[in-house]
């Protein structure tokens, strides 16, 4: 059964005299343990895509469905829900809170999701430990360094255990060697995640996703299984 359903999903931007057409009748199927690649020219609509599946976009046409459950008639606070509830964000500019400490970052929003004090520790900890931040719970955020600032950031996302990554461009402010690190902690994660990355650097992932999607103009040209995921074996 898929975790995120789209079915013939479309999405325009209208401003002043012009209408863009990001989105054109989308159909994808995603699936707990994929590790899926979003890639395509610039202007192509990964973003909006991404965008759409994380609830920080709406989409004007079509139905996405998450855990079986249909979206189209979400108001405001249903979607302010499901961004809390539902997917876990990763951005290329990390979006922390600089002068918060690595711990807080991650805990102000499990507070958010009605967590008590205990568990949102609890959690916390686990999860600074899975991305390699043992050590630096009291470290101010913006004292870390850029790779050590993105693995907090997955962290943070990791946290809500919502089962659901999605990450714009993670590796964009990385060098490559960091980056890569990032690329093959992603992996690791999409064992017990559903995991779909917009990358502008196909070649950098390529060894460790398990499907590419190529979107142009709004349409998917192509959708190929690159290598098996945990949930086909
Ligand atoms: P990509 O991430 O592949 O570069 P985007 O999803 O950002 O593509 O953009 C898809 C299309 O939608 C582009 O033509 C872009 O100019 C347009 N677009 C994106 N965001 C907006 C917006 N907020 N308002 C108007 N047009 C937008
Ligand atoms: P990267 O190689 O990931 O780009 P940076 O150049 O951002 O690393 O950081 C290198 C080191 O400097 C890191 O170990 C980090 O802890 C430290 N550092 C970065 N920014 C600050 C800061 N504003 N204050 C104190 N230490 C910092």
């Amino acid at each position: 059964k898929a975790k995120i359903s789209l079915a013939g999903v479309s999405k325009s931007y209208i401003s002043e005299n012009e209408v863009t057409q990001a989105l054109h009748k989308i159909n994808l199927d995603f699936y707990f343990g994929e590790f899926v690649a979003i890639t395509g020219e610039s202007g192509g609509g990964k973003s909006t895509l991404l965008n759409v599946i994380g609830g920080m976009t709406g989409y004007d046409d079509g139905e996405m469905y998450v855990d079986g459950e249909p979206t189209f008639q979400y108001d405001d606070a249903d979607w302010e829900e499901y961004r809390r509830r539902k997917v876990g964000y990763i951005f290329q500019d990390y979006s922390l809170i600089g002068h918060y400490t690595v711990l807080d970052n991650i805990v102000s929003g499990l507070f958010a999701m009605g967590k008590s004090k205990e568990e949102a520790e609890s959690l916390a900890m686990t999860y600074i430990e899975k991305v390699g931040l043992k050590g630096y719970e009291t470290h101010p955020a913006n004292e870390l360094s850029s790779g050590q600032k993105q693995r907090l950031s997955i962290a943070r996302a990791l946290a809500k255990q919502t089962g659901v990554i999605l990450a714009d461009e993670p590796t964009g402010n990385l060098d490559s060697e960091t980056g890569l690190s990032i690329v093959k902690l992603l992996k690791e994660i999409s064992k017990e995640c559903l995991v779909i990355m917009v990358t502008h650097n196909y070649e950098q992932v390529e060894p460790y996703v398990t499907r590419k999607i190529r979107l142009h103009e709004g349409v998917i040209i192509s959708d190929i299984q690159v290598r098996e995921s945990k949930e086909n074996k």
